[in-house]
């Protein structure tokens, strides 16, 4: 299903940028800027999963916390639903953080250990008013835990008593509990066994259908994102560098990031043989970016240009932007 073909976007993200003050000690100035994430755009529709990939360390975590004003932007713009939150004060921007909730890595730190999960999730229903009685709150509870596949009796137990696979199902509830629209699930899977991995991605995927939720999913494993994702946005050191349908991406991308990324996928087709792309070096420090395309110190197909002249996003097919020398053409450039 192409969701972003349909209306307008539930997310808008425009030029995002958070720095972070670098100081040398507490009382003195500030010596520079981390540049976490530095000019950041995309959309998600609704009922969309758009998977944000990168290296650890690219900024994609940022993006998520400052989309959700769990960090205040240093520059540009986020509309949910067509309303600037950027700019919105604490009060304003309260009513709207029900529609936008957050499922972490770890279940086991953002999980209070001393409630029981009926505790837990009734939390964001009574704190949003949700409830009218008793008896509604232990149906909407009774309801969550059915929603993520846990037994009606998990209500009465502590976290601790639960595997990492059931924890982060009661995350999952907990963020659903408030009737969210948009969810970012900032590597929710990524701590867990492999199979229990894929049990969480199937559970989020059919959720993602029944409640046509729109997922900002945040990884650094795009093997992970192909099962569950529309779209996939790569991101390099605080910028997005291709943006594509997944099938489009998985099977042409056009950014030599990208390429390396997928290299290191395997393929369950043991026919089929993929040349791995080794990248030299780490990713740069975001606080003095190279010149030029901040990946050409370790692009395999970097040419002169690419040090003195960053590349712009551009259009490269339908719906396929990418931001890379190769690719330069007349056409105008604009963000999918
Ligand atoms: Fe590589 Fe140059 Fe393209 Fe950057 S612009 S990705 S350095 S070829």
């Amino acid at each position: 299903m192409n969701a972003a073909a349909h209306g307008r976007p539930l997310l808008e993200v425009n030029d995002l940028k958070k720095h972070f003050p670098i100081r040398a000690g507490f009382f003195s100035g500030i010596t520079g800027y981390v540049r976490a994430v530095d000019g950041v755009s995309f959309t998600i529709s609704r009922g969309e999963t758009l998977s944000l990939v990168g290296e650890s360390g690219c900024g994609k975590s940022t993006v998520g916390r400052t989309v959700l004003r769990l960090l205040k932007p240093t520059a540009g713009q986020v509309l949910l639903d067509g309303v600037r939150i950027d700019n919105l004060s604490p009060g304003r921007l309260r009513p709207l953080r029900r529609r936008m909730q957050v499922v972490f890595q770890d279940p086991f730190s953002s999980l209070n250990p001393r409630l029981k999960v009926r505790d837990i999730l009734a939390e964001p229903i009574t704190n949003f008013g949700l409830a009218k009685a008793r008896s509604d709150l232990d149906d909407r509870i009774a309801d969550l835990l059915d929603k993520v596949r846990l037994p009606r009796d998990a209500m009465n137990r502590f976290p601790h008593e639960f595997s990492g696979g059931q924890r982060q199902r009661i995350g999952i509830a907990r963020a659903l509990a408030p009737g969210a629209d948009l969810i970012v699930c900032d590597e929710a899977v990524s701590a867990l066994d492999v199979s229990v991995k894929a049990q969480i991605v199937n559970l989020l995927s059919d959720l993602q259908r029944e409640l046509n939720l729109s997922l900002l999913f945040i990884s650094h494993d795009l093997a992970i994102v192909e099962h569950l994702t529309h779209r996939v946005a790569v991101m390099y050191l605080g910028k997005i560098v291709e943006i594509a349908e997944k099938r489009t991406l998985f099977s042409a991308p056009k950014h030599p990031y990208t390429e390396a990324l997928l290299s290191a996928v395997p393929v369950p087709d043991p026919s089929v043989r993929r040349t791995r792309i080794i990248l030299a070096g780490d990713v740069p420090s975001p606080i003095r970016p190279p010149s030029g395309c901040r990946f050409h110190t370790r692009c395999p197909r970097a040419f002169d240009r690419c040090r003195v002249e960053e590349p712009a996003l551009r259009a490269v097919g339908p719906g396929h932007v990418a931001a890379c020398h190769l690719h330069d053409a007349p056409a105008s450039a604009h963000v999918a």
